[in-house]
């Protein structure tokens, strides 16, 4: 009976590489037989199982978000002799079935599929407060929802970018978020005060800013100082 030399799973006489970790067996009294007996499927079925699921979920949700605007509609229709108030139930409907629907559908790679879902929600987002604007006459969106929802939306872009082409890894996701949400914080209160205010007074950002830094560089430290602690034991054989 053999053994897998790295996670130490009980192996079937003649594998070629252990079934758990992939780790190739390496046993002179039982070579590799092409045609030995193996318990175990050698596919997991799961996944299918899962983008089953995943269909299904988008399905119901589709029909249920459906339903309940339409019956939005109809009541406000039946009642008001027109559509008044629902405008907003069914945008919000609207907003989230494209939250929900893409990221249960998507199969693509997963840096693709975030940003498409991302670009996705942030066009919902903005067309859902561009609506409400226009039915409440507010005069907010150019000047302060637009660029609002823009900024979070490159913050998020762009992180998720740097992680998922591995440009940052390990410690450095840490020093690259929090260095870019203060920026961001900072772009926030610019936008916040110049639409209160009529002109832009930093304050509360500066404040938020600090921690950020001091956050930036411990994961700093910490990602330099494994690397350092790498090199020394490489180099001093340790
Ligand atoms: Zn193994």
């Amino acid at each position: 009976m053999s053994y897998c030399v790295n996670c130490g799973v009980e192996l079937e006489k003649g594998e070629k590489r252990c079934p758990l970790c992939a780790t190739e067996v390496i046993n002179p009294r039982q070579p590799y037989d092409p045609n030995a007996k193996r318990p175990y499927p050698k596919q997991m079925d799961s996944p299918l199982v899962s983008l089953r699921g995943r269909r299904i979920a988008a399905l119901v949700i589709t029909l249920l978000f459906f339903f309940s605007g339409g019956i939005c509609i109809f009541i406000n229709a039946v009642y008001a002799g027109g559509i008044t108030w629902a405008y907003y139930p069914a945008g919000a409907l609207c907003m989230l079935w494209v939250f929900l629907f893409p990221p249960l559908m998507l199969q693509a790679k997963r840096a693709f599929s975030f940003l498409l879902c991302a670009l996705l929600d942030a066009l919902a987002a903005g067309g859902f407060l561009w609506m409400c604007e226009a039915l409440t006459q507010g005069g907010w969106f150019l000047p302060f929802a637009l660029p609002v929802t823009g900024m979070v939306l490159g913050f998020l872009i762009l992180n998720a970018s740097l992680i998922l082409l591995r440009a940052v890894k390990g410690a450095y996701i840490g020093v690259s978020v929090t260095l870019t949400a203060g920026v961001l914080l900072i772009g926030l209160e610019s936008v916040i005060d110049r639409y209160l205010a009529g002109a832009v007074t930093l304050s509360w950002s500066l404040y938020a800013l600090v921690p950020c830094l001091v956050l930036a560089g411990f994961f700093l430290f910490v990602g330099r100082y494994r690397r350092v602690k790498e090199e020394l034991r490489r180099r001093l054989h340790l």
